[in-house]
């Protein structure tokens, strides 16, 4: 990281971009700490994401987040080489996330466990020249508080047990009440990125770059706006053109639901003893199968639990895809509007009736999800606990497709952008190949006010022309589900925006053809191309007006 992105401390509100008419390469020492200013709104996988990557480019950011990051989320998520490069490429650190490699599917029955198909993909990112080696990007399974602790570190928050707090070496913290009655908000500011939580936002002037919060407050003068508040964004339609309707930025829920929970797996639990699970989650060394995912199909209720280990192996990630059961009126989440929330909780009873066609071993398991708190306990106490007990459930929701991201210096990334089924295991992913992209397009920028403002015009409709079919595929890929183009009309979609190769329409998510297409991606290079091409455009194009130019000489 450059040692110029380490200097300026950023500013409560943003000010006017200094008036300077040469390069930010040039040696002056004013022009050397000039800041483009970014205001990153949510600060979830994408938001923290986005902030790592503008730093990075030389950006000044201010984070806005809702919530005070009270609470982690207890469940994994898994990190294919297109994200790891990222991460790998950041500094990002994979000790401390104790990332566990997955590098294999298996497709089992859910009444016998009788494995039915499964692929091996040991060192999977090789192919993008990041290897499959710990710390060195390839493909994870890593706790979900892990990942953002590790996203916060890169911009400046340290770990330490319970909600964030400060570091002594480069993070200042102030708390207080804030005017406009929206509770108590908490300041960390690390480095140059500084995040400030409890700050809603609930206004965006897209053209003006202009941010209106909760209280009534605004802040205006920024260079670039991220929206980044989640797949039930109040703020897509400020980006989107003005005629659109809600039907195009509201979430539709599916029918369909996931249940999630994190098991032990340590040498006493019955993932070990009992005799008919043992085969499946034994580690690799000692004869088990390579580590990734397990998928167990109940084809009559189409029931799919799908499990992965990850922090180190110590514990086990479980997600059930089911059919929604009807639901008591008036039940609905905080964050997932109609419905439930990612955390709501489920009772035992319900889970075990939908998975009435599970081997006895498995269900067994779900009594253990209530019963177990070993692991929770000893993880809290190292301060990277969850705080949650028993199996939460969550809604699965659907949006159509984007035809753009970006209006005036606004851009809109992540589930906010395009929400999806996890079929892939890809939302997370593609938030990061996102931000990745980001670095890419505003670095080099000019430090003179309007030169800045058409550069970002300029590289936002990149962004867009990079990230649309990126995006938009693997969430179309994603909502199909596994019978993927046999679902009438999705080749026609996803052909509205991809030109590249499709997987065939019998593949199964995650195997050979899928890896290829999704998750073989070097957003930096991508970036990197399109921007030589740019050049290569602006060259050709100033050539020509000066030939163009010399003929209207000869012909006067
Ligand atoms: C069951 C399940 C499993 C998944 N598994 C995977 C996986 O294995 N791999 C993968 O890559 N992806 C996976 N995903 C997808 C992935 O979890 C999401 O794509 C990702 O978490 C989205 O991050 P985000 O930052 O865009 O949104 P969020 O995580 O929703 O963050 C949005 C943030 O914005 C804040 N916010 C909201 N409104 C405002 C506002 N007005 N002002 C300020 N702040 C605001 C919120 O408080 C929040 O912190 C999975 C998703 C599900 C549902």
């Amino acid at each position: 990281m450059s040692s110029a992105l380490d200097v300026g401390q950023p500013k409560t509100s943003p000010s006017a971009a200094p008036s300077s008419t040469t390069s930010p390469t040039s040696s002056s020492p004013s022009i050397q700490n000039f800041r483009p200013r970014a205001a990153i709104l949510g600060a979830g996988i994408s938001g923290l994401s986005a902030s790592v990557s503008l730093r990075r480019a030389g950006w000044s950011c201010t984070i806005f987040e809702r919530s005070l990051f009270s609470n982690e989320t207890g469940a994994a998520i898994t990190l294919p080489p297109n994200a790891s490069l990222c991460l790998s490429r950041w500094g990002f650190d994979f000790n401390k996330a104790e990332p566990v490699p997955n590098w294999s599917i298996r497709f089992a029955r859910a009444d016998t466990l009788e494995v039915v198909k499964s692929e091996e993909y040991e060192g999977f990112g090789e192919d993008l020249g990041v290897g499959g080696e710990k710390g060195h990007g390839g493909s994870w399974g890593v706790h979900r508080a892990d990942l953002h602790w590790g996203l916060r570190e890169l911009v400046g928050a340290q770990r330490v047990k319970g909600a964030i707090s400060r570091s002594k070496e480069n993070t200042k913290e102030t708390e207080g009440k804030i005017d406009g009655g929206h509770g108590t908000k908490r300041m960390v500011d690390g480095g140059p990125v500084r995040i400030e939580l409890g700050r809603e936002v609930v206004g965006l002037d897209c053209e003006e770059g202009v941010i209106e919060f909760r209280d009534g407050t605004k802040l205006e003068g920024w260079d670039l706006v991220v929206v980044a508040d989640g797949a039930h964004s109040k703020l897509l339609p400020s980006i989107l053109p003005p005629s659109s309707t809600p039907s195009s930025y509201l979430t539709q829920p599916t029918s369909r639901s996931i249940y999630r929970f994190l098991l032990p797996l340590t040498p006493s639990s019955p993932l070990l003893t009992n005799p008919s699970l043992r085969p499946h989650f034994l580690p690799h060394s000692q004869g088990g199968p390579l580590p990734g995912f397990l998928s167990w199909h109940d084809p009559i209720k189409d029931v799919l639990w799908v499990s992965y280990p990850c922090r180190g192996g110590r514990v086990l990630n479980n997600a059930i895809v089911h059919d929604t059961p009807p639901q008591p009126s008036g039940e609905a989440g905080e964050s997932s509007p109609p419905g439930r929330g990612w955390s709501t909780a489920v009772g035992k009873e319900e889970v075990l009736k939908v998975l009435s066609g599970f081997h006895g071993a498995v269900r067994a398991l779900v009594d253990l999800a209530y019963e177990e708190e070993g692991e929770e306990k000893e993880e809290e106490e190292n301060g990277r606990g969850t705080g949650e007990k028993g199996i939460k459930v969550h809604h699965l929701f659907k949006r159509p497709a984007l035809n753009s991201f970006v209006r005036g210096k606004a851009v809109v990334m992540g589930d906010a952008a395009h929400v999806m089924m996890p079929t892939h295991a890809a939302g997370g992913a593609i938030a990061i190949e996102s931000a990745a992209t980001m670095e890419v397009l505003f670095r080099d920028f000019p430090s003179d006010p309007p030169q800045l403002g058409e550069f970002v015009k300029r590289r936002l409709k990149l962004f867009d022309q990079l990230r649309i079919p990126r995006c938009n595929l693997t969430m179309l890929a994603s909502n199909a589900g596994p019978q993927w183009l046999n679902v009438e009309g999705v080749e026609e979609e996803v052909r509205r925006y991809h030109k590249g190769p499709l997987p065939h329409k019998d593949t199964l998510p995650w195997t050979k053809e899928f890896r290829q297409v999704l998750f073989c991606y070097d957003a930096f290079e991508a970036a990197k191309e399109a921007v030589r091409k740019e050049g290569r455009v602006a060259v050709a194009a100033s050539r020509s007006g000066a030939m163009g130019s010399e003929v209207e000489a000869e012909n006067m």
